[in-house]
């Protein structure tokens, strides 16, 4: 097989206009956070209609600094389902906060709310809603558990982009929410992020915080309306987004709506192509939301198979098809489970689950033919693997 043949699981959608911002903030002598980041910033919030929006250089540094903004300290605890990336649980350590892992819902794997009640303790300052996939989450409970406890609701929508729950687009809801634009995510700049909130004190500390804790950015330092006076507030990070980054952004997220209309149409395609086959459990759109069609995991019935998944997925990469599995889950690896003494079995719809899910290529980019290409090589393991063929 020649790489050519190889069909990536994930491949980013960058066009000519994305090329063209990125050569003339090349050109123009400003290439760090500046002018183009505030466009970006102020286009994302008309995009979402969000209050305040602030361009980070990762998901990981916006959820950090939306931690630590809305008071997260030494010892404290924070809910995180045990479905997500590493990411989402490791900013609480830096807090040297304790994450508490909880288990998903059987039907879509997004964060089980019932379980997440179940663990709250007097030390539970928030709680981490994850979009799997690009699915929301159930808001409305997740807000009323959020409210009878005090918690701070702080959006992993590293997925979500554009999510919709009940009319309203994810980073409107939660009381922070923060999105990712890495390289394989629905709205790329290679590296970045974006944080949205409507509290003005949170989005004041994580404009701060960003940018070492100085109360003023470079680009307002140094240009002919600044001045050379700042001030240090507090021991920031370094978490500021480029304006080559953001030249990159501006345009994909002009494209969002076209590029998710393309994935859903393929989301589709595989659906009805799927359908058929009772071996399979197939995502789906929740009515009253938009599935943002990140990822496409299906769930194999291993009961009614003879192959693992293990054995799929080597039949997907001997046709030539990259796949993945999203997420090996959190209570599983060893640091939680060396750390906090997590067992397989305190989370054990992750812990099933996971044994025969596998997330299939899907992005814009793909074309109907090798849309095709993965049908026909998933409906041929399929049928090979039947437990009862005839
Ligand atoms: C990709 C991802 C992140 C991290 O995003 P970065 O921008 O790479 O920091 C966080 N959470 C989830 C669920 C992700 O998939």
């Amino acid at each position: 097989m020649t790489a050519a043949e190889f069909l990536p699981f994930a491949l980013p959608d960058i066009g000519e206009a994305e090329i063209a911002e990125v050569v003339e903030t090349l050109r123009s002598g400003w290439i760090t956070t500046g002018a183009r980041t505030r466009q970006f910033e102020a286009e994302f919030a008309a995009y979402t209609g969000a209050k305040h929006t602030l361009a980070v250089n990762s998901c990981t540094a916006a959820l950090h600094l939306a931690l630590e903004a809305v008071g997260v300290k030494r010892d404290d605890e924070v809910l995180v389902p045990t479905v997500t990336f590493a990411a989402t649980a490791e900013v609480v350590r830096y807090l040297d906060a304790k994450p508490v892992l909880v288990d998903c819902r059987a039907d879509d794997l997004t964060l089980d709310v019932e379980r997440a009640a179940a663990a709250v303790t007097p030390r539970t300052k928030a709680i981490i809603p994850v979009h799997y996939s690009g699915t929301p989450c159930d808001m409305d409970a997740i807000m009323a558990l959020a409210k009878r406890h005090g918690l701070a609701v702080v959006e992993d929508a590293a997925h979500a982009l554009p999510t919709e729950y009940k009319g309203r687009k994810v980073g409107t809801i939660g009381d922070i929410t923060c999105f990712s634009f890495y390289a394989t995510k629905t709205v790329t700049t290679g590296e970045g992020g974006m944080v949205t909130t409507a509290n003005d004190a949170w989005a004041d500390r994580m404009r701060v915080m960003c940018l070492h804790g100085i109360s003023k950015d470079a680009w307002k330092r140094y240009t002919a309306s600044g001045s050379w006076y700042y001030e240090i507030q507090a021991p920031g990070y370094k978490y500021n987004l480029t304006d080559i980054a953001s030249a990159i952004g501006i345009h994909q997220l002009r494209r969002c709506e076209e590029m998710w209309r393309r994935r859903r149409e393929l989301a589709m395609y595989y659906r009805e192509a799927f359908g058929q086959f009772e071996e399979l459990e197939l995502p789906a759109e929740r009515p009253g939301t938009r599935h943002a069609w990140h990822l496409f995991p299906i769930r194999l019935r291993l009961e009614k198979l003879t192959l693992n998944r293990a054995a799929f997925m080597d039949g997907l990469r001997e046709a030539g098809i990259g796949a993945s599995v999203h997420f090996i889950p959190l209570h599983l690896h060893p640091y939680y489970r060396d750390t906090y003494g997590c067992k397989p079995q305190d989370c054990p719809v992750a812990a099933r689950e996971y044994e025969r899910l596998v997330s299939l290529p899907l992005y814009s980019k793909m074309t109907d033919a090798e849309a095709r290409r993965v049908v026909a090589a998933v409906s041929r393991l399929l049928v090979r693997g039947r437990l009862n063929r005839g």
